[in-house]
């Protein structure tokens, strides 16, 4: 059999989070009642006239800014015509030939660029809601204004479109234009997909899956359609282009109707919208608008010496990052305040949207303080992080935890006689040490410790008795 390999390209749709929806003043809102968020706009009465949001401009643009995009100083809306009943007025506003963004990047961790094609604004259609064998319709989800992100199809691996796709969920969380909750339907994926012999290169006849709208479906259902189209060419039979569905039920792909292409939508300006003008102020304002991204925050997390695992995690949660960076300012050593974080205060969150609303009882000045004890020596690491679980615990600062004699520390000549001490009680392990059996050193540190009561720098008191084992 020869070898295949998959080719994908994506189209995301992201729901932004604007209060209001694209062309009138009905509410966003997720969920409701059904047909309550609704207005004779959106639900497409004749007669009606539409009013474009700019708020919905200024989030494509802002996306567009966040991705690299060149921003179309000109961009109009048009009519996608097509007849289904999630879309009263037959036709979808959306954008075609002059879209708002176009040819930007998202970079991969290994470097590899995903080229992105274009960014365009449109509308929500509604939604078909199935049951007791009838399908309702509830448009509260129509007229909610989208971005659609594009990109090449320069996917070569399902785990290359996963790490695009979790990219940006987090960049477009980060920038405020969507919360992208994959579950409520505010990130949802289109992937074509085709296939080709290694080697290869031109591109097979593709397939769309339509709105994958999870990580665990999204993988299912590539592994699936990937194998059913290598199945199909070793059998000598073609791969026909297609719009698809995953079934979770099965586990399988299953045909919706066949690819429409674009000249069947009948693409028009729409003519009661005027044309989108954007100067370069208002590119510039919102430029000036996007705060730092979490690529940069990884590459100064690194460069500051924190390490992969701590910086990867902080940066998943703007909010968890910016409490970083304001209590690590000035120390000298800002990775004992990102262990804090990453070790004792994540772990209280059991889901991703607990972190992202990041609710902590304590200030960032309150860890920064904690830091301060630990750098200078003055409270060790085992005692700060008790101290720390009890301050997340209450909200109260690090010396309600800590005694004068756990903050008085240790003198070096105490900690010196302390040694002594220890060598003088354990004299079978110092001859051991002094025969060429260094293993014992741990034992002796061990005692040092249990002798202070964990309030000795180990490996302060380490050294210490490398020096004095080596001495007599
Ligand atoms: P349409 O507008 O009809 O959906 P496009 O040409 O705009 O089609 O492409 C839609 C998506 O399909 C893009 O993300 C693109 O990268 C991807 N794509 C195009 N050709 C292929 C192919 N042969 N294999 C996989 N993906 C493809
Ligand atoms: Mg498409
Ligand atoms: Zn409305």
């Amino acid at each position: 059999m020869r070898e295949y390999e998959l080719v994908a390209g994506l189209e995301t749709h992201v729901e932004l989070s604007t209060k209001t929806k694209i062309f009138c003043g009905c509410t966003t809102e997720f969920g409701g009642a059904p047909n309550t968020h609704c207005c004779p706009i959106c639900i497409g009465l004749p007669g009606v006239l539409p009013k474009l949001n700019r708020q919905v401009v200024r989030y494509g643009i802002l996306a567009g800014l966040a991705t690299n995009c060149k921003i179309n100083p000109v961009s109009k809306m048009d009519r996608k015509n097509y007849v289904y009943p999630d879309l009263p007025k037959a036709y979808q506003v959306s954008q075609y030939d002059k879209p708002l963004c176009l040819d930007g990047a998202i970079e991969l961790d290994s470097g590899k660029k995903i080229r992105l094609t274009r960014i365009h604004i449109e509308e929500d259609a509604g939604k078909l809601v199935h049951e007791r064998g009838d399908t309702f319709v509830d448009y509260n989800r129509g007229g909610v204004p989208l971005i659609e992100v594009v990109t090449e199809p320069d996917f070569r691996s399902i785990e290359e479109v996963k790490e695009y796709v979790e990219k940006l969920q987090l960049l477009m969380k980060y920038i405020g234009v969507s919360d992208c909750k994959m579950q409520e339907g505010s990130l949802r994926c289109d992937v074509n997909i085709s296939v080709r012999p290694k080697g290869s290169d031109t591109f097979g006849t593709r397939t769309e899956i339509k709105n994958m709208n999870s990580f665990t479906f999204m993988t299912k259902a590539l592994e699936y359609e990937f194998e059913r189209q290598v199945d199909l060419l070793e059998n000598g039979e073609q791969v026909i282009q297609e719009t698809r569905r995953y079934n979770d039920a099965t586990g399988e792909t299953e045909s919706m109707r066949s690819k429409e292409d674009a000249h069947d939508y009948r693409y028009f300006k729409e003519p009661d919208l005027v044309t989108i003008r954007t100067s370069e102020e208002e590119i510039e304002e919102l430029r000036a608008m996007l705060p730092e991204l979490p690529d940069q925050k990884r590459a100064r997390y690194l460069e500051m010496g924190i390490n992969e695992g701590d910086t990867a995690a902080l940066i998943r949660s703007r909010r968890a990052a910016e409490f970083f960076d304001e209590a690590a300012k000035g120390l000298k050593m800002p990775k004992t305040a990102a262990a804090f974080i990453v070790g004792q205060m994540f772990s209280r969150y059991s889901t991703e949207e607990q972190r992202d609303a990041w609710e902590v009882s304590i200030t960032p000045t309150q860890l920064h303080e904690l830091c301060e004890l630990v750098e200078s020596g003055k409270c060790n690491r085992n005692l700060a992080k008790t101290a720390f679980d009890k301050m997340l615990d209450t909200g109260k600062s690090a010396t309600e935890f800590l005694s004068a004699s756990d903050l008085a520390g240790i003198s070096d000549e105490q900690l010196c006689e302390i040694c002594q001490k220890v060598m003088n009680q354990n004299s079978d392990a110092v001859q051991s040490y002094r025969n060429g059996k260094e293993s014992v050193l741990k034992a002796l540190v061990g005692a040092v410790m249990r002798e202070t009561r964990g309030r000795a720098d180990a490996s302060k008191a380490t050294g210490l008795l490398i020096d004095m084992l080596k001495k007599e």
